[in-house]
This record gives structure tokens, C-alpha cells and sequence, in this order.
């Protein structure tokens, strides 16, 4: 599925997707720790990250204090300077990144500039099978609006669900 789709798609399929979410975390299903393994398979055969982009266009990634440190020595600057010059601290206090899209997405190839060192939440986004599915629900039902994996994943655990 490529971006455009998505988006032709998601006006339609976004609140059907939250409200199955939704259920999902009020009367969670047995085994679905491993549907969601099973499902993230699925997604991944079938959605390309490199004809998106769409969470290094439109989303930003939390900055560890770890993800500071090896950023910026990569970009050969202070820690300060990498913070003051690509981040604010958002009311948790978390660094996030002021510009959107970021700073390190090329546009033109997709590709992240400083892949090598990413910030370990992009390293992991779309955070498909993490344990446990169900503390990420809020997660997920968020990116369904901005992710195709995310929302092909929660397609999949539907059927999935509805097939049991
Ligand atoms: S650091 Fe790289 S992977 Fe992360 S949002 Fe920016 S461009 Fe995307
Ligand atoms: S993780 Fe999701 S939003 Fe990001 S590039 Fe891949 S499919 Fe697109």
C-alpha cells in the first residue's frame, strides 16, 4: 500500500479501526499477543516503509538522552548545540523535534540521513509487536492515522479476531 491510498482510504476506515481498538482492549481475545506477531508478518509483506515516510513527515520521534548523545557526535556537535538547534522539551519533558517533516528525512529518496544512529524510537516505530500489545492500544490507535503498517496490522488483527 503506498501513501496515497492510505489516504484515500483512511477517512473511511480510521473509525472503524478505533472502535475495534477500542473493544479490543476492553475484551481482549486469547492469544493475541500472538496474533499480533502473526499479523505483523502479514503487514510487513505487504507495506514498504521506503514508498512512505509519512511518521519522519508528520510525526516526531522522543529523543533519549542516549539517542542526544550518539546523534550529535555522529553530526560532530555539543549535545547542547544538537538540542538547541532541532529540539524543544514537551510538557513531559521529553525532547522532541520542533521541525515536521524532520530534519533528517530527505524527501526525494525517503531515506533517513542519520539511519545508522536514529533515535531508538524510530528505530523501533511502528512498534508492532511490543509486549504487551494491549499497553500500546492508546499508541495504535493513534497511528492508525498517520501509518499504513499500523493500520494494514490492526486490519489483519480484525480478521484475525473475527475468524476465531
Ligand atoms: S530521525 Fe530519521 S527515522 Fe527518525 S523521524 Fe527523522 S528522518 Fe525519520
Ligand atoms: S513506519 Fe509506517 S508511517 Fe513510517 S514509513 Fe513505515 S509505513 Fe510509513
Amino acid at each position: 500500500m503506498n501513501l496515497r491510498t492510505f489516504r484515500q482510504q483512511l477517512l473511511d476506515k480510521k473509525p472503524r479501526l478505533r472502535r475495534f481498538l477500542t473493544k479490543l482492549e476492553k475484551t481482549p481475545p486469547r492469544g493475541l499477543q500472538k496474533m499480533a506477531e502473526v499479523a505483523d508478518k502479514e503487514t510487513w509483506k505487504e507495506v514498504q516503509c521506503l514508498d512512505c515516510g509519512n511518521c519522519c513527515r508528520s510525526m516526531t520521534p522522543t529523543f533519549t538522552p542516549a539517542d542526544v548523545k550518539r546523534i550529535s557526535a555522529f553530526l560532530d556537535m555539543t549535545q547542547e548545540a544538537f538540542r538547541e538547534k532541532w529540539l524543544y522539551k514537551d510538557r513531559e519533558g521529553d525532547w522532541m523535534n520542533t521541525k515536521r517533516p524532520c530534519q533528517f528525512f530527505n524527501k526525494v529518496d525517503f531515506k533517513c540521513s542519520i539511519y545508522e544512529v536514529r533515535p531508538s524510537d524510530c528505530a523501533g516505530f511502528p512498534h508492532l509487536t511490543k509486549k504487551k500489545t494491549l499497553d500500546y492500544i492508546h499508541v495504535y490507535k493513534q497511528n492508525v492515522e498517520y501509518c499504513p503498517a499500523t493500520q494494514r496490522w490492526v486490519e489483519h488483527l480484525e480478521e484475525m479476531v473475527k475468524g476465531k
